[in-house]
């Protein structure tokens, strides 16, 4: 089968490595002809919203999915009338919009922490009596990696930050005392699913560092989350819903954050540490197949490589440690690369990531001087 895919960054180069063992080639569409998955398979260069470059996007392929959820509604439209695209604008349009994205998981029985639209300033006021503080307000469309938001203390903050992010349609989302963070990562198609997780992870300044699998007490609950989420939503492809962990140890509770309809950055540890990766069992989803073994080989984790890489020889001397770099320029903060871990148990796990992380951030201050 022949995949059209919207978005050609690290995750399409991902799921093209993943596909093309199992026969399967690739066309991404991406503002930039030297994109990361221009290495395995074609590229047409354009904008998401480019009626030209889409319509050279599809022709010839059977199937279209994409790397990332902000694909605009009406790109969205064109691919489902084009070709099967999976998964379908459902997903999407609940995962663009953190209102109804909350709406949805209480619908679907899922814990969410307390929140409100705020369409205008005059909302903010009854927004937050029932909200209260400290709170974060978010863009309730595009936000990112931490991007299109602030805390705030009081509703005076609540009012500057509203006009800061640009009046545009917000939402007030209770604050939320985490003890961690931790993903469900779930491949649903007609014909099953398979889970992976729950997957701890660790954000610096909104951005994802670390993720690893622990076995936790919540783990039952939250895969049965993830699951419901996927079912309600009839999802076809992986899923990433992500969580606040409150409290620890047998009384810990999980609060669903977000969700992601695609292949997710805390997963990438499935690439050598499941039987089958969270990328093969999208595209076994979205092309028919039989879905793979989502089991664990072991305790596995990753290290994102933010801003600047280690030398790949002091990397791969770690043991154990697989290199995944995706042909990018360094720029501050930005995602180059990742290293995963698979080991015998969280114990050894917890020690073979630490010696990883230590080479990662020696890398960081002496990127951080290098000019440019
Ligand atoms: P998001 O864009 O919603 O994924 O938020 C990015 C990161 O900000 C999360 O991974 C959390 O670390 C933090 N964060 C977001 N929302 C909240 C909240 N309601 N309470 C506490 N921390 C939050």
């Amino acid at each position: 089968v022949k995949i059209a895919v919207v978005g050609g960054g690290q995750l399409g180069r991902m799921l093209g490595l993943a596909g093309i063992p199992l026969g399967c080639s690739f066309r991404f569409l991406d503002p930039d002809p030297g994109c990361p998955a221009a290495a395995v398979g074609e590229t047409v260069a354009g904008r998401f919203d480019d009626a030209d470059a889409l319509a050279r996007l599809v022709a010839g392929c059977d199937l279209a999915t994409y790397e990332f959820e902000n694909v605009p509604a009406a790109t969205a439209e064109f691919l489902a009338g084009r070709l099967p695209t999976r998964p379908g604008p459902r997903s999407l349009a609940i995962a663009q919009d953190r209102v109804a994205e909350k709406r949805f998981f209480a619908e679907c029985g899922v814990p969410v922490q307390a929140f409100a639209a705020i369409d205008a300033a005059g909302d903010l006021d009854a927004a937050a009596g029932a909200v209260g503080f400290p709170a974060l307000l978010k863009t309730r469309r595009m936000g990112y990696d931490g991007k299109g938001q602030r805390r705030v203390g009081n509703l005076a903050e609540a009012r500057a930050a509203f006009a800061d992010l640009g009046g545009v349609p917000c939402i007030l989302e209770a604050f939320v005392p985490f003890v961690r963070e931790a993903s469900v990562i779930v491949t649903r198609s007609p014909r099953g699913m398979a889970t992976y997780g729950p997957i701890e992870n660790e954000h610096v300044g909104g951005i994802l560092r670390q993720s690893r699998t622990r076995d936790e007490p919540f783990a039952l609950a939250a895969v049965g989350h993830a699951r419901a989420i996927a079912e309600r939503l009839e999802h076809v492809g992986t899923l990433a819903v992500e969580f606040f962990v409150l409290g620890d140890g047998p009384d810990a509770a999980v609060i669903a954050n977000e969700m992601a309809p695609r292949v997710h950055n805390s997963g990438h540890g499935t690439i050598e540490g499941a039987v089958t990766s969270q990328f093969e069992n999208h595209l076994r989803a979205i092309a028919g197949l039989p879905l793979g073994d989502p089991a664990p080989r072991g305790a596995y984790g990753m290290v994102n490589l933010l801003g600047v890489e280690p030398p790949a020889e002091a990397l791969l001397a770690l043991r154990g440690v697989h290199l995944h770099r995706y042909g990018k320029s360094p720029r501050a903060g930005r995602k180059l690369g990742h290293a995963t871990i698979v080991a015998a148990h969280d114990a050894e796990l917890d020690l073979r990531l630490a010696e990883l992380r230590r080479l990662v951030e020696a890398a960081r201050p002496e990127a951080m001087a290098r000019p440019g």
